[in-house]
């Protein structure tokens, strides 16, 4: 099944629609880069530059899920607004070189931070998140982008010890709750993903280093762009799925064909049981990225490989 456009009340198309508006115009900004630009890879923030009259426009699917973030951050904003407690959704620029840089390399950077907590001097990000981040590490490019909101907070006179993601689960459910494992589920439909801030040194550190690879990338043609990694990439490896006679869903996905055959000896199955492959995917590059068109990293990697869309879920 495919999402049906057709049935979306006008409405929510009106509202969908301002929002992405609102979204372009946030490009046109006074300044070159922002603090969650420079945690993207050098080589999607240039692609999306240089083709961005050839990207075709998102559409109402693609912009439904940030039509929630953008709720919750400008209710969140409205509410902690007039309390003293908090600096609230201030955007603070910069005029930096990158290091090793010289005069022509200066940028202007732009770090928005979504609050700040004057007494515990904690620095937090509002994400809306799915409860799939339940009990996982904090991303790495969150990590930066809370560095270097509180490098730029700091230099402002505002001390960071703690940074933290104010995780709030779109997708959460007492009922699911009810019927989970201890530990499986979150228990509330909101958390924190903390750490500590770290040392003023390297957060700028961490900062001037990917303004460099930034400033460094704009002068590099397309095709020879520094590839992202298989990480940022959100490349899953393959998997060899174990499927009942005619069934549709895999009972088991194995990291390789050998265990694949030992599961099903194991269960002592029998009859048409079958083994089939599943090519590695690169999930940000297969549907989150929109220049993948004109990625030749991408169009090298699909050559050498052909990722299945099909179901993932397993029996058990
Ligand atoms: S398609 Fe993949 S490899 Fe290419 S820029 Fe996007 S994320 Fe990077």
């Amino acid at each position: 099944m495919t999402p049906n456009i057709n049935i979306v009340p006008q409405i929510m198309r009106d509202v969908i629609e301002l929002d992405a508006k609102r979204d372009d115009m946030t490009l046109a900004r006074p300044f070159e880069y922002s603090a969650t630009v420079l945690c993207k890879s050098p080589r999607q923030v240039q692609l999306e530059r240089r083709h961005k009259d050839e990207i075709e426009q998102s559409g109402f699917f693609d912009n439904w899920y940030s039509f929630f973030g953008n709720a919750v951050h400008d209710y969140m904003e409205k509410k902690l607004n007039n309390n003293d407690k908090y600096l609230v959704e201030r955007r603070l620029i910069r005029f930096d070189k990158p290091i090793g840089g010289t005069e022509k390399d200066y940028r202007r950077v732009g770090a928005k931070f979504d609050a700040y907590d004057k007494e515990s001097k904690t620095l937090y990000d509002h994400k809306t998140i799915t409860t799939f981040m339940h009990g996982k590490e904090m991303k790495d490019e969150w990590v930066h982008q809370l560095m270097i909101n509180a490098y730029f907070l700091e230099k402002e006179g505002y001390p960071v010890d703690v940074c933290t993601i104010n995780a709030i689960y779109c997708d959460w459910r007492d009922s699911r709750l009810q019927y989970a494992q201890p530990g499986d589920y979150p228990e509330a439909p909101c958390a924190s993903f903390s750490c500590k801030a770290w040392s003023m040194q390297d957060r700028e550190g961490l900062y001037l280093r990917l303004l460099k690879n930034h400033v460094d990338a704009e002068n590099i043609p397309d095709d020879l762009l520094p590839f992202c990694d298989r990480e940022y990439c959100w490349e899953s490896p393959a998997v060899y799925a174990v499927y009942r006679p005619n069934a549709t869903k895999a009972m088991k996905l194995c990291k390789s064909q050998r265990e694949a055959e030992e599961y099903i000896k194991f269960k002592n199955l029998t009859g048409d049981v079958r083994i089939q492959e599943r090519a590695d995917t690169r999930r940000r590059c297969e549907k989150y990225c929109r220049v993948n068109n004109f990625c030749n990293q991408y169009k090298d990697w699909l050559a050498k490989n052909s990722p299945k869309t099909e179901e993932t879920e397993t029996e058990e």
